[in-house]
């Protein structure tokens, strides 16, 4: 972050400074989390779900913060500490992040949809990182305080900043979208996601749309434009759309995609284009790359360069030697629509060993989670896919879908929690399987990776 006085911030903020010899006093980063506040930061003391921050006030100031954001009222008036105190906290916060970024010269790229945003991001971001200076989200910040702590990573220097944006209800991506004021926008996807909270697919397409909505008529709404939603998204843009995507009708499209020694391999505008990862699905994030770095001013060939370092992070289709085993580790989310990728991307693993799917469910589907699950394993019957293992609530309802599409219910093993037969799983592997691992966060499917490790 550039270095601010806490005079500017208190206007800012609109805040009552306490115990501040603002002559002094300069904030060289925000916090809201006391255990990482570094020299020099701001720590904005905010009211969270489980923890409220004005519990850590001290500990901040301990660590070396400059000042502390508080409620009015939540520290006692006879404090000795520094403080801005202000109506709310973590519309304090809101207000910084959106004031600071307006002081900023870099084009800000945000990016949500239902799946895909961090691997877009990713992408997005090595793709452009070796030639201009930027930043990403850390992490999966996207929410109401990832996304203002991500906006203050932002320095004069910087040339460009790619956001994260998520959103759990409708009005979420509107808010973010003000505070973030992206020039480029991206929406990655719709598909069923966190569908318990947003009822329907279109109402989901709407929510998500409101990045869109946001968007200057002088910015770029960039869209998946084989989704389904892509004409309704960009209906929505005030600026002009540019569609990535296989389909001929797309602005910028991938032909020849196939899966080469090197990684997923295809053509865009006749320059090769080889990524490190595996699964097909990557060609969208991908496209979408390449579409922000030509805006930006690269070349073709430098966006092949930097997209052939790409590397996956953990627990998103990322591949790890395990003793004489082969581990995709897909363990950090999962929906239909990446549960699909999956299955696709382990039915195209060549391999002389066995394909084995270790699932856990797929959490927040709502009314019709049963018949989503029924779905996937009605999916994994129709594949080359050996063993079936399956935890959580959701379990009965895939392995119904599996058996009843003739897949053999003796290569089938059902549980409620990974732990329960993590054993199992060891006991069925042969050197040169593959076994991919895929669950919703809240399942925590990366403890059998863990396990696995731990017999080798
Ligand atoms: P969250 O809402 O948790 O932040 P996200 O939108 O950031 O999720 P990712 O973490 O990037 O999503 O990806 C989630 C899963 O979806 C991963 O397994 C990833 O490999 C897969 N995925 C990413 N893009 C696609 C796509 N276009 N089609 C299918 N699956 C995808
Ligand atoms: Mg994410």
């Amino acid at each position: 972050m550039d270095h601010l006085s806490l005079t500017t911030l208190s206007q800012v903020l609109q805040g009552r400074s306490m115990n501040i010899d603002s002559a002094a006093a300069d904030v060289a980063g925000i916090s809201i989390d006391s255990r990482t506040v570094q020299p020099g930061d701001l720590f904005f003391a905010i009211q969270g779900k489980r923890q409220d921050g004005h519990q850590f006030v001290g500990q901040a100031l301990s660590q070396g913060a400059t000042a502390c954001v508080v409620k009015q009222g939540a520290v006692a008036d006879d404090s000795s500490a520094p403080l801005l105190v202000v109506d709310n906290v973590n519309q304090a916060l809101a207000g910084f992040a959106h004031w600071y970024r307006r002081q900023q010269t870099a084009t800000v790229i945000g990016v949500t949809g239902s799946i895909g945003k961090t691997t877009t991001r990713n992408m997005i971001h090595s793709a452009l990182a070796p030639y201009l200076k930027g930043v990403q989200s850390p992490a999966n910040y996207n929410n109401e305080f990832g996304v203002p702590l991500s906006i203050a990573q932002l320095e004069k220097q910087h040339q460009y900043a790619v956001l994260e944006l998520g959103a759990s209800q409708t009005g979420e991506i509107r808010k973010l979208a003000q505070i973030a004021s992206p020039e480029i926008g991206v929406i990655s996807g719709i598909g069923p996601s966190h569908l318990e909270h947003f009822g329907t697919l279109q109402c989901t397409a709407e929510a998500k749309a409101e990045l869109f909505e946001q968007l200057p008529a002088s910015g770029l709404a960039i869209v998946n434009g084989d989704d389904r939603y892509a004409d309704f998204l960009v209906s929505r843009s005030p600026a002009p759309a540019f569609r990535v995507g296989l389909s001929d009708d797309n602005d910028l499209r991938a032909a020849g995609v196939h899966r080469g020694e090197s990684g997923l391999t295809f053509h865009v505008e006749g320059t090769e284009f080889v990524i490190p990862v595996v699964g097909k699905h990557f060609v969208y994030p991908a496209l979408i790359a390449i579409a922000v770095g030509k805006i930006l001013g690269l070349t073709s060939q430098e966006l092949s360069d930097s997209l052939r370092a790409f590397q996956p992070v953990r627990g998103r289709c990322h591949v790890e030697l395990i003793g004489d085993w082969t581990v995709v580790d897909d363990a950090y989310n999962s929906s239909p629509v990446s549960m699909r990728a999956a299955c696709e991307l382990l039915s195209e693993w060549p391999t002389t060993g066995k394909r084995v799917l270790v699932m856990g469910d797929m959490l927040e589907l709502g009314p019709d989670s049963a018949s989503y699950h029924y779905e996937i394993g009605k999916k994994i019957a129709g594949s080359p896919i050996e063993w079936l293992f399956v935890c959580g609530e959701q379990a009965t309802a895939v392995v119904a879908g599996a058996v009843e599409n003739q897949f053999p219910a003796g290569r089938v093993v059902q549980g409620v929690d990974i732990e329960e037969i993590q054993a199992e799983v060891y006991s069925r592997l042969e050197p040169g399987d593959v076994v991919l691992v895929k669950g919703s966060r809240g399942m925590r499917m990366e403890r059998l990776i863990d396990y696995l490790q731990q017999q080798v």
